[in-house]
């Protein structure tokens, strides 16, 4: 269990509910994965979970909170998400089901506005998306976060044809890799012509950075340790 949830649930006092994801049926497709038998019923279980935790969490949020609880952290109250949402940082990253953001940062609910596709590029949606969490959210961060051994670079690296809807995800980052055959480097780079894109391409965003209400940063989310490099 991933420490967000593992402290969701434990802060929501669900460590009844912790022992019930163990009961999960799963079976080993490859060693070191867990596959549930029926996956709509692996998710509809998994959000009973989080939805009593949820109807919970409001009361022994503030009462932990206020018993002085070791963990500094604050949590949002669900009974305020339920109208209203505060993020504090934007991230625009991949799809890859290995780069789930508020697991990277171990953040909870109403904490992160997230875009996501493959390869995280600046598309029209994602530059919409991006836009709607600075100028209407009022976040002060955006980050965009590239990963090391992301398969949407990888096959922009290569020549083999795709679909056609799937050739037309990997071309801005053919072009932003700029020939690499290092795929490291390619994250690299695609991540870094994401984030000019970005600016390049929305007037918003770029007077929001010139003004300073925007802080900007790319990073890279390193599979093998857990940890995001910031880049130049
Ligand atoms: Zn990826």
């Amino acid at each position: 269990m991933g420490i967000q949830r593992r402290h969701f649930l434990q802060t929501t006092g669900g460590l009844a509910l912790a022992a019930l994801m163990q009961a999960q049926p799963v079976e080993a497709a490859e060693e070191g994965f867990c596959i549930p038998d029926d996956p709509l019923q692996a998710l509809m279980a998994g959000n009973r979970r989080f939805s009593e935790a949820w109807r919970r969490a409001d009361q022994n949020n503030w009462a932990t909170q206020q018993a002085g609880n070791p963990d500094p952290r604050c949590f949002n109250s669900p009974r305020a998400l339920a109208n209203s949402q505060h993020p504090w940082a934007t991230l625009l990253t991949c799809s890859d089901s290995r780069v789930s953001p508020s697991w990277v940062f171990d953040t909870t609910p109403g904490d992160l506005f997230v875009i996501r596709n493959a390869g995280n590029s600046a598309f029209d949606e994602a530059i919409a998306s991006v836009e709607y969490g600075v100028s209407v959210l009022k976040t002060p961060l955006v980050m965009v976060m590239g990963h090391s051994g992301c398969g949407a670079v990888a096959a922009a690296m290569d020549a083999n044809p795709l679909t056609p809807s799937l050739d037309r995800l990997i071309q801005p980052i053919q072009e932003s890799i700029n020939g690499s055959s290092d795929l490291a480097e390619a994250v690299r780079r695609n991540a870094l012509a994401t984030a000019s894109t970005l600016i390049q391409r929305s007037a918003v965003l770029a007077k929001a950075k010139t003004s300073d209400a925007l802080k900007l940063v790319v990073g890279v989310f390193e599979l093998t340790n857990g940890v995001v490099t910031l880049i130049e």
